[in-house]
């Protein structure tokens, strides 16, 4: 669905990722692990357009998507869930959503789909008029994955979305992502430095260290390799 070849990417003229190769095929949740400072980010922000591809492509369906802006992306079927928390504190959840269709100008069409993630989302429709700076964090999480999903894209890219989460709240949300991915038939690529709860829940998982894919497999093959536990699973 989703396909990386040889991906060159960096900041000012100067590299970071060094030719990175990654596949997500349709209904997966895929995940990205690795250190702090490895690329992780950098990866995102390539696929997502936020900095140039230097050398290599992408690919999303079939069609090369590597030079594609956020506009064109969220247009072609990808949504993003940035690292850094996009709630309008000052707005309510309601209008949060609304803005996670911006592209759309029919209202009706915007209502039906609220309505729809509401579904999803119990919490949020019971908040629905609330400021979204009212909302705890997985709350807020919550908000930013509904407002990803309002366009209906077929696949949703995310960075780090267990940060500032406690680890049951990070374990809801990974589940979260489980059932969108059954019920929704919804494609998952995370990034997520938090590796063992990512690769618990992931079907395959891709682990990234200086800027190259280091290590692949399923996301219990990955837990369990001795190399991959020591370098940064903690042993
Ligand atoms: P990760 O997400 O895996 O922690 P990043 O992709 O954010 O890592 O960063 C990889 C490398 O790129 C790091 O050395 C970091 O300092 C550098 N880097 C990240 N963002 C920028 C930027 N905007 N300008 C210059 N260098 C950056
Ligand atoms: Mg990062």
């Amino acid at each position: 669905m989703l396909e990386l070849k040889g991906v060159v990417a960096g900041y000012g003229g100067f590299d970071i990722l060094h030719g990175v190769n990654l596949e997500v095929r349709k209904g997966e949740i895929v995940a990205i692990v690795g250190p702090n400072g490895s690329g992780k980010s950098t990866v995102f922000k390539a696929i997502y357009g936020l900095i140039k591809i230097r050398l290599g492509d992408v690919v999303f369906e079939n069609q090369n998507v590597t030079s594609f802006g956020t506009q064109d992306l969220l247009r072609a079927g990808i949504a993003m869930v940035p690292q850094l928390s996009t709630v309008f504190p000052s707005m309510s959840v309601y209008e949060n959503l609304e803005l996670g269709m911006y592209l759309v100008k029919d209202k009706a069409q915007v209502k039906r789909r609220i309505n729809d993630i509401m579904e999803l989302f119990p919490r949020l429709a019971e908040r629905r008029a609330q400021n979204a700076g009212t909302l705890s964090g997985g709350e807020r999480r919550a908000l930013e994955i509904g407002r990803s999903l309002m366009l209906n894209p077929r696949m949703i890219l995310m960075d780090e979305p267990s940060v500032g989460l406690s680890p049951i709240l990070t374990n809801n949300m990974f589940l979260q992502l489980q059932e969108l991915q059954k019920t929704a038939g919804i494609t998952f690529l995370v990034i997520e430095q938090n590796a063992r709860s990512a690769l618990k829940i992931a079907d395959r998982g891709y682990v990234i260290q200086r800027g190259l894919v280091s290590h692949t497999g399923t996301g219990s093959a990955l837990l369990a390799d001795d190399e991959v536990r020591r370098s940064f699973l903690g042993g």
